[in-house]
């Protein structure tokens, strides 16, 4: 699975060469083609075949469902060249050659129908009704398979699923976490309560159907909330969490922690962050909104020190764990809102060279600008999965005496409407 950004760029530029031989788009598109042409979108998945997913209209999951993946793609481009041309080069978007099944992470919720059998899927958009579905395009199919066999051992063992209205029963949620490249497997059963009457059977009985499973977690979620997860948890077969590889780094992913969805697409992504960070090996690198530690402590290798931050404490512990578990030495990690963080470091009157920033939607804050431009870092590398806010930000970075030297999108999330990009920035004045 581990794809060379350099032989992804010779693969591109072959495909570019080939480009006369590609299916050709509607006029009025003509534009954006020339960039397509110039992507790594394969003949197969530029297919004029829209996908035929039976739940598209109800489950709400994939907004761009109907349109071709070149359409898709497209969409995209036209979006952040909308918001980031003004600003720097837009590069074409990287998309993927077979965009499909393609989430490690799956989440079912379950209910009964009016047969009163056992349903499992996603919330109708807006709503708390559920969807059931059964098959998902864009879910690993492992996870969908093991669902399946859920919901029947839930039948076979009478046990009774949540109810949210009377808020009577017991089984809520099925979160499936799987690392593409070990092949390890976490199954988390959301519980409403804490007694599981005969779990050791019920996971003996799952893991007979899934030997591939390596790890099973019972949460526990009492509460009439929308969160999926509680805070309890009991391990109840193997070791707690799974492990993925990324850019040669293992990771140990739990729970609750944050990994990226599309493991192939981050490699891609990883890849273009750090040639665009041009680490030396001298450098005090921060990895602000850090996660489970993946880009910092991908970094590591190429850089001097590397600093973390990360605001939930699971992904935290993942990330001093996964410190460990690579053999770096020169990476340190914190629990702390960034903001607060970098507020405290510069008024230390500490100095960054490189700074990574990968913030949630919301991005990130002028509190943080200010004191990241106080610590004086010569480039920043910023990893947005929402070009809105990237570009609000990117317009606080400049006003902050930073230059935007380019901006490279990246499909992470095909048939949905959401986009990542990876955006240089460099400092032009002391
Ligand atoms: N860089 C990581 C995670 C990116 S997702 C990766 O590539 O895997 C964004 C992360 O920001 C999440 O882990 C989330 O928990 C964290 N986060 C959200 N708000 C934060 C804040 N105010 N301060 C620090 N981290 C925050």
């Amino acid at each position: 699975m581990k794809t060379n950004w350099k032989n992804q760029q010779q693969k591109n530029q072959k495909k570019q060469n080939n480009s006369n031989k590609q299916v050709r788009l509607e006029q009025e598109q003509g534009k954006r083609k020339k960039e397509l042409d110039q992507s790594n979108v394969s003949q197969s998945s530029k297919s004029k075949k829209k996908t035929g997913c039976p739940y598209a209209k109800k489950c709400g999951g994939c907004q761009y469902q109907g349109l071709t993946y070149e359409e898709q793609l497209m969409k995209k481009q036209k979006w952040v060249n909308s918001l980031m041309k003004k600003h720097c080069t837009v590069h074409p978007i990287f998309g993927m050659e077979n965009p499909y099944f393609y989430r490690n992470k799956v989440h079912a919720v379950l209910d009964r129908d009016r047969k009163n059998q056992v349903i499992s899927g996603v919330y109708q958009e807006g709503t708390h009704r559920v969807v059931p579905i059964d098959r998902c395009l864009i879910e690993d199919q492992k996870a969908d398979a093991i669902i399946a066999t859920i919901k029947e051992l839930i039948k076979s063992f009478k046990m009774k699923v949540y109810d949210e209205d009377t808020e009577y029963g017991f089984m809520r949620h099925i979160l499936i976490k799987r690392g593409f490249a070990t092949g390890e497997v976490m199954v988390v059963l959301v519980t409403a309560s804490p007694v599981f009457p005969s779990k050791n059977n019920f996971v003996k009985a799952l893991r007979e159907k899934h030997p591939e499973i390596t790890t099973v977690i019972q949460n526990i979620n009492g509460r009439g909330t929308s969160m999926v997860l509680g805070d309890k948890e009991h391990v109840l077969y193997g070791k707690g969490y799974i492990e993925d590889v990324l850019c040669g780094c293992t990771f140990r992913i739990s729970s609750k922690s944050f990994y990226q969805i599309n493991p192939v697409q981050t490699e891609h992504l990883y890849e273009k962050a750090m040639e665009l960070a041009g680490l030396s090996g001298k450098e005090k690198v921060i990895d602000a909104y850090c996660g489970i530690g993946t880009i910092g402590l991908i970094a590591s290798k190429k850089a001097k020190e590397v600093i973390g931050v990360e605001l939930n404490k699971d992904a935290v512990k993942d990330a001093i764990f996964n410190c460990k578990r690579n053999e770096i030495k020169n990476a340190r990690f914190y629990c702390e809102d960034a903001s607060k963080f970098m507020v405290n470091m510069a008024e230390k009157g500490q100095k960054a060279d490189v700074v990574f920033m990968d913030p949630p939607r919301s991005g990130s804050t002028e509190v943080f600008i200010d004191s990241l431009a106080m610590m004086a870092p010569k480039k920043v590398v910023y990893i947005s999965c929402y070009p809105e806010t990237l570009e609000r930000d990117v317009c606080y970075f400049k006003k902050k005496g930073y230059k935007v030297k380019g901006c490279y999108p990246f499909d992470l999330f095909p048939w949905t409407g959401h986009v990542e990009c990876v955006v240089l920035l460099t400092k032009t004045r002391k």
